[in-house]
């Protein structure tokens, strides 16, 4: 009898999970992947493209209200949030068929089935209580929205998850948390037309993105007519028949339709069955303790993506599950590089960003350069919109480098990604000002911006 059933054994069909089986099966590993709910994960399932989805249909709403500046008469507009959650579930439900014919197309095989570890190579699949002995195990479990302390009322509260199956739009919604999903859908909830209000236990929404982001977005979601509390948190939850009151830590309280809370994500570490393998856990982020090649203090089991707590993003986990299969099967070792990895965050205005905020510049660097603008967009000087663009580099005065790209408006997200690939390749601020603008654009400020608009030199005493 072979000494194991498979040479690797994948626990979580998700992003990562899936990308580290497939090729993993492709260095001709034999390949077994456990899925306990729906193959694709929380990017597919419930997060970033039902996410996106919604982002794109919520502001169809500003197009409409654009559109008469430009011309058009449109007679009502009316919105039904069914159709929504039906076009979309059509959608998902492709896309995890399409997961699942991949990943079998490329020789692993999936088992629909929560699974367990045994121990340093065993697995078990509570499906129906088999136990498959594997080379190695790469747990790719993700997280999950995290609910705060116990207060009372907290059965009421719903998170990302629900948010995607609601049965019918609320009228008004208390979103508490003021990171990514929070100010997402919130920009979703108020596109489609729900009195929105944002609770936010600190002094400003995004914290760890940079100031003048900070600052761009909240004024200009507020501007949107969405309400941003900050200084306060959700202290009790009531709920009155469909109704529910939200109370507050300053005292006050707020009727909605529905409350919900985004306030951050929990790897899934629980009930794996890590203690039997003594797997160790990183005692600063509470995910699975990794080398800089995703192995775990086991030398038989590694860890991608969300469950390890590092930097929670689709991409991320997907190169991880990639870099472990090329490095495990692929006879070539490879480390993943975390440095300068884009994000955006889907709030409306959009937020992208990548490298350094000038905060976190100014701690690295003696000499920092900035350069800043907001301005009118185009569009909004016929449609008439008060909404303005923030676009800024952060640039080591020393080398001319540019350090980090900050962008709030429409389409941050596409240009940031386009600029990534510069300030990877370690762009200078003088390689920017060589590219000719492409123009009418938005993002042609970022080849125009000629004198900086703050200039950061530390002395030498500090
Ligand atoms: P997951 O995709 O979570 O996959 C883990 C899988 O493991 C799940 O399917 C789960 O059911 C399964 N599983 C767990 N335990 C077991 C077990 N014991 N046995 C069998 N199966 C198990 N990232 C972006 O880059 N861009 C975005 O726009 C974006 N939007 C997001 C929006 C929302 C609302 C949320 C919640 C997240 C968003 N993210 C986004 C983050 C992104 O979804 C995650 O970083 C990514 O899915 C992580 O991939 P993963 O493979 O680590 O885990
Ligand atoms: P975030 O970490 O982005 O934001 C969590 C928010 O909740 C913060 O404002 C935080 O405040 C607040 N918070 C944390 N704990 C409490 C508490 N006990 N009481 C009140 N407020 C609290 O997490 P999200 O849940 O928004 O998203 C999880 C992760 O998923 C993101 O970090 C990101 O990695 C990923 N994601 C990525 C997206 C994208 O790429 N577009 C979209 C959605 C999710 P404070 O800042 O003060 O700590």
């Amino acid at each position: 009898m072979a000494e194991f059933d498979v040479d690797l054994f994948v626990i979580g069909g998700g992003s990562g999970g899936v990308r580290g089986a497939r090729i993993a099966a492709g260095h001709g590993a034999r390949v077994m992947i456990a899925e306990e709910y729906r193959m694709g994960g929380t990017c597919v399932i419930r997060g970033c493209v039902p996410k996106k989805l919604f982002v794109i249909g919520s502001h169809v709403r500003h197009e409409i209200e654009d559109a008469a500046g430009f011309g058009w008469t449109i007679p009502s507009m009316s919105f039904d949030w069914a159709t929504l959650i039906a076009n979309k579930d059509k959608e998902i439900a492709r896309l995890e068929a399409a997961y699942t014919t991949n990943v079998e197309k490329s020789g692993a095989q999936i088992v629909k089935s929560r699974a367990v570890i045994e121990d340093k190579h065993t697995i078990r699949l509570l499906e129906n209580d088999k136990k498959i002995r594997a080379k190695y195990i790469l747990i790719a479990t993700g997280g999950a929205p995290n609910h705060g302390a116990a207060i009372p009322g907290i059965e009421h509260v719903i998170s990302s998850n629900e948010a995607f199956h609601l049965k019918k739009l609320p009228k008004r919604i208390v979103i508490q948390g003021g990171g990514y999903i929070a100010l997402e859908f919130a920009g979703i909830f108020a596109g489609y037309g729900s009195d929105v209000t944002v609770i936010y236990r600190g002094d400003n929404i995004l914290r760890g993105f940079d100031e003048d982001v900070r600052a761009h977005v909240r004024a200009e979601m507020e501007k949107q007519g969405i309400t941003i509390l900050t200084g306060c948190t959700v202290t009790k939850v009531d709920r009155h028949g469909d109704e529910f009151t939200t109370h507050l830590s300053n005292g006050s309280s707020i009727a909605s339709d529905q409350v919900m809370f985004a306030i951050g994500r929990h790897p899934n570490v629980a009930n794996l069955g890590l203690e039997n393998a003594g797997v160790a856990i990183n005692p600063k982020n509470g995910g699975i303790a990794v080398d800089h090649f995703s192995k775990s203090s086991v030398d038989s089991i590694y860890a991608i993506g969300d469950v390890t707590h590092r930097f929670n993003l689709t991409p991320v986990a997907i190169r991880e599950g990639h870099a472990f299969a090329d490095t495990v099967f692929g006879k070539r070792e490879v480390q993943v590089d975390h440095a300068n990895i884009p994000t955006a965050v889907f709030s409306q205005p959009e937020v992208g960003t990548v490298g350094l905020t000038e905060t976190e510049a100014r701690a690295q660097f003696s000499h920092v350069d900035i350069y800043k603008t907001t301005f009118r967009p185009i569009k909004a000087t016929m449609s008439g919109r008060d909404t303005r663009v923030l676009m800024k580099l952060v640039v080591d005065g020393a080398t001319d480098r540019v350090l980090g790209c900050h962008i709030v408006g429409d389409c941050a997200a596409e240009i940031t990604q386009a600029v990534a690939i510069a300030v990877k390749m370690k762009a200078t601020k003088a390689d920017f000002d060589a590219t000719i603008a492409l123009h009418p654009t938005a993002a042609e400020e970022l080849v125009t911006m000629r004198t900086p608009t703050a200039r950061h030199v530390r002395q030498a005493a500090e």
